[in-house]
């Protein structure tokens, strides 16, 4: 029988070395310690033993039970030793590697265009209005003196949702919505988007307009080239050239179309400003007696001018943009650039 122990206990040390999880090496130590296991098997001859044998067996049995005890303990902890290590080897983060930049936004060169005019106008004492895209055929045309059969409706070309109902063509709508709402003086510009069927490369069918008018008493056309002249310094620099040709359109008597020297060739000539040294920039007018009518201010008492202007045509001039569409192709290349 101490042979037997003897002989159980190598095989035990022998098993432990091939064991290399904790499940494994649970079934080693029921395969010698468990009720039904090698240990047990052996202490049933502990009968068939002499009174002098036994004790001295019995002792070596729980040696040798000690012994094993103290083997599976200490494999134990080797195994979890080793499951530890090859977690941290399979779950390793290698700082090494490059991180990824992140890319950081910048606004929308219409957007950066749209906030300096409001700037500059805010510091002339201008408030800023907003109104409907969607426009009903009364502010958009009827309110502003084009009237159904006037021809300046088949000058713009408009997208209409039904005979009463417009994408606004302008930004002009929201002068007469202005108006209706507030008596004089009023001192507004309105930014905003507008709708035309028209594309291409100057020509966006969604593009964005800035509106801006003054009503009050003894308004005059000096008071006109006076706010638009400062604008236009602020906007472009002071040494610029300004002048203003006499214009027409249906809301605004006298009208005038206002150009500045071309930016690109400084009034030599070229190919932007087609050799004339202007680019027209915007649309100007002492407002209508008739537009007055319509939103009950009396044209006896007061007096107002109006302007608009296309955002992108003035961002294309600040920026040297040669093709409208860039605006909208949403290029990360172009648009980082601003
Ligand atoms: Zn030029």
């Amino acid at each position: 029988m101490k042979d037997k122990l003897q002989e159980m206990l190598a095989a035990a040390r022998v098993a432990v070395t091939e064991v290399d999880s904790e499940k494994g090496l649970q079934d080693v130590r029921v395969r010698f310690l468990g009720k039904k296991g090698e240990l047990t098997a052996i202490m049933k001859g502990m009968g068939g033993l002499s009174a002098e044998e036994r004790p001295v067996v019995g002792a070596m049995a729980n040696k040798v039970k000690e012994e094993l005890e103290q083997l599976f303990e200490q494999s134990n902890g080797q195994i979890r030793e080793k499951v530890i290590a090859l977690r941290l080897q399979e779950e390793k983060i290698d700082i090494t590697l490059p991180g990824r930049s992140s890319f950081s936004g910048t606004k929308h060169p219409i957007t950066l265009v749209t906030e300096e005019v409001v700037e500059i106008f805010s510091a002339l004492g201008f408030g800023v209005e907003e109104g409907p895209e969607i426009e009903k055929d009364f502010y958009n045309f009827e309110a502003l003196n084009i009237p159904k059969d006037h021809p300046a409706r088949d000058m713009q070309d408009t997208f209409y949702i039904s005979d009463d109902v417009v994408l606004r063509t302008h930004t002009s709508p929201v002068q007469i919505r202005t108006m209706v709402k507030q008596p004089p003086p009023v001192r507004v510009i309105a930014p905003g988007t507008v709708y035309r069927r028209d594309s291409d490369i100057t020509h966006s069918p969604m593009f964005h307009q800035v509106e801006g008018f003054l009503v009050d008493r003894n308004i005059t056309f000096g008071d006109l080239k006076g706010i638009l002249t400062t604008f236009i310094s602020r906007f472009f620099g002071e040494k610029v050239g300004v002048r203003f040709r006499p214009s027409f359109f249906p809301f605004t008597e006298p009208s005038a179309e206002v150009d500045i020297q071309c930016v690109i060739c400084g009034g030599k000539g070229c190919r932007v400003c087609k050799n004339s040294g202007w680019l027209e920039i915007l649309g100007s007018g002492m407002i209508d007696p008739e537009v007055f009518k319509s939103v009950n201010y009396d044209p006896e008492e007061y007096s107002g001018f109006a302007f608009g202007m296309g955002l992108e045509r003035i961002a294309m001039l600040k920026y040297g943009v040669n093709d409208l569409r860039l605006f909208f192709e949403n290029d990360v290349r172009f648009l980082q650039q601003f």
